[in-house]
């Protein structure tokens, strides 16, 4: 079976994390800072903080921005659930929005319908990799004095009028998790240029007590500290991400070229202002024909995931009163995408069995 996503893990990850262990610094530590100091100087970020997964990430990001009961977060509904549930676990509710029918992203021309009294932050993700439309979200914020928090957990390294992901916005959250495109195993980083923004969050991290003076304690916290095994690990692999990235822009462009005229399908499409770092290369599987063509590249040993097959609405938990003639773009998406392997330990000739399954279903 040709998998959806393959971690790197060469002998400098495996030394990396035997290294720390011969230290017995198993909790935060130095690797941690270490981290922290390669992943803001990588985005161009003042600060970034380490924390144990991106949804702790988010978490403690919307916690420092104040956020609580009453307010509102404008999010997209065509996302993994940490997204919205973090909004929910500051006691703010979740508004959304429709997306894009290109990026996927969130449409920027349906937010100031949204926007009430009670919004206070606007919460895009950049899917699949691709940066979401920054210039007009932040026009939006500007003018009706809000947050902007980013979703990166899919775009570590991606680029939006040429700045990176993580500097785009108030804040920015990413996600190390073991399928995201470089990995801690679990693990999450935030980024900002704001100080008060940065101690806030290193404060939450870590039982809102004072790192100067233990047991002295400044304010609500959770443990969402990363290990330093788990830091040790990231380091490794923050120093491929730019390699890893352009192998799967490789993949992305002879993807891009071989299917750009098959019937049928519907080939990932990238503003010019932005580059994707293909989290996931998605197609769209048009008249309805896609569960029929999963099944047929599963029979032919090619595994392929849909993100995501039901909105965020959807669910008991996050079902507020929504019209669903809203959403006519993210309920096509849901019923139309399909993920399929662009990891960059894809063989050559893997990615020519690919290319031609695809090329061959239907004829
Ligand atoms: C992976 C992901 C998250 C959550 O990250 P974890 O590290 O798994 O907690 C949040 N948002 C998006 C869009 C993601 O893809």
């Amino acid at each position: 079976m040709i998998k959806l996503s393959n971690p790197i893990i060469e002998t400098e990850e495996i030394d990396a994390i035997v290294k720390v262990l011969k230290t017995k610094q198993l909790t935060q530590g130095p690797k941690v800072l270490e981290l922290e100091r390669e992943f803001a100087k990588i985005v161009g970020s003042r600060y970034a903080v380490a924390t144990n997964s991106g949804t702790s990430a988010l978490h403690t990001a919307l916690f420092a921005l104040g956020l609580g009961p009453g307010d509102e977060v404008i999010t997209t509904p065509f996302t993994f659930v940490a997204t919205a549930n973090a909004i929910l676990m500051t006691g703010a509710r979740p508004v959304f929005v429709d997306i894009d029918k290109d990026t996927f992203n969130i449409d920027p021309t349906l937010i100031e319908e949204k926007i009430t009294s009670k919004t206070k932050a606007i919460l895009p993700v950049d899917l699949y990799g691709q940066p979401a439309d920054y210039e007009n979200i932040n026009k939006i914020a500007k003018k009706y004095n809000l947050f902007v928090v980013e979703d990166a957990a899919q775009s570590i390294g991606a680029r939006y009028f040429g700045k990176k992901t993580g500097s785009l916005a108030d804040i920015a959250c990413f996600s190390l998790y073991a399928t995201k495109n470089i990995i801690a195993g679990e693990g999450g980083l935030i980024t900002t240029n704001n100080h008060e923004l940065d101690k806030s969050m290193r404060l939450f991290r870590s039982h809102g007590q004072d790192e100067k003076n233990k047991y002295n304690y400044l304010g609500l916290g959770y443990n969402y500290r990363m290990t330093d095994i788990s830091a040790a690990l990231a380091i490794t692999q923050v120093k491929k991400l730019e390699s890893l990235t352009d192998r799967r822009r490789v993949i992305a462009q002879m993807y891009d070229s071989e299917f750009s005229r098959v019937k049928g399908i519907i080939t990932p499409k990238i503003n010019k202002e932005s580059s994707s770092v293909y989290h996931q290369y998605t197609i769209r599987i048009l008249n309805g024909k896609r569960s029929k063509f999963k099944n047929y590249l599963m029979n032919c040993g090619i595994e392929t995931m849909i993100y995501y097959p039901k909105a965020l609405y959807s669910f008991e938990h996050l079902k507020f009163n929504y019209n669903p003639r809203d959403f006519v773009i993210t309920e096509r998406a849901t019923n139309e995408v399909l993920s399929i392997p662009v990891h960059p330990l894809l063989t050559k000739e893997e990615i020519y069995y690919i290319i031609d399954k695809v090329k061959s279903y239907g004829k």
